[in-house]
């Protein structure tokens, strides 16, 4: 399957879209987040470093920090300081940002909240380093809510496959999909497009002929 340019307007509707995740549910009945942590804090710093960088990348540079000191935190992360961090997280892209970013959102945790996660948006989007792709994360995978983070991998699926329209807003992509997935699939529906996206429908080579949902996927931008 070759890629080209040609993109076509015609989008899903809910029956269709329904039954492409009905698919995408039955192909990847264990998919989740796949950042490795222990406990809210360990999965919002591995969020906040894996902007911009796969979760293969973090895992590897977090992992030996987790086998060390199982439940580590925003307390440990400030007694270890910013350079000290830094040393650890140093093989993902961004890495002097991100220690920084890590550190300020680590003592403000402790300021404000004891050095417990808040699980409200607003508070988490004020912490250093923190978006909106990844609240939606923390929401989703620690309070099981209906949220739709915009990964590449999100983006380019939706788009591919014909649930939402081209573009590259995120911010529409995440409430054309919030709209149009079925409530059913809603808490799992970011995690099945991570999953077929990340194994299967890859970007330069989906294996469109393996793929289960290939006699309903729209295919948007390959040649057919
Ligand atoms: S049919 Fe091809 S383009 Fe569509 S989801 Fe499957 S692998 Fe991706």
């Amino acid at each position: 399957m070759g890629l080209c340019k040609v993109n076509r307007a015609k989008l899903m509707n809910k029956k269709q879209c329904e039954d492409v995740f009905k698919k995408l549910s039955d192909m990847w009945p264990n998919a989740k987040c796949e950042l490795l942590h222990n406990n809210h804090f360990q999965l919002l710093i591995a969020v906040v470093l894996s902007a911009q960088a796969t979760d293969k990348s973090v895992n590897k540079a977090l992992d030996p920090l987790l086998i060390k000191f199982p439940q580590f935190s925003a307390f440990n992360l400030v007694e270890m300081g910013e350079e000290g961090f830094l040393q650890i997280i140093r093989s993902i892209g961004l890495a002097p940002t991100k220690a920084r970013n890590c550190f300020k959102l680590s003592q403000i945790l402790i300021d404000k909240y004891k050095g417990e996660i808040p699980l409200e948006r607003e508070k988490l989007e004020a912490l250093p380093g923190v978006g909106r792709k990844t609240a939606n994360v923390i929401l989703n995978v620690l309070c099981g809510l209906p949220t739709m983070a915009v990964d590449t991998h999100v983006e380019r699926l939706s788009q591919r496959i014909g649930l939402v329209a081209q573009t590259k807003d995120r911010l529409k992509i995440e409430q054309d999909l919030l709209n149009i997935v079925p409530k059913k699939y809603a808490v799992k529906a970011h995690h099945l497009l991570i999953f077929h996206g990340r194994y299967h429908c890859i970007a330069r080579n989906p294996k469109c002929e393996l793929c289960p949902i290939e006699p309903l996927c729209f295919k948007v931008g390959l040649k057919h």
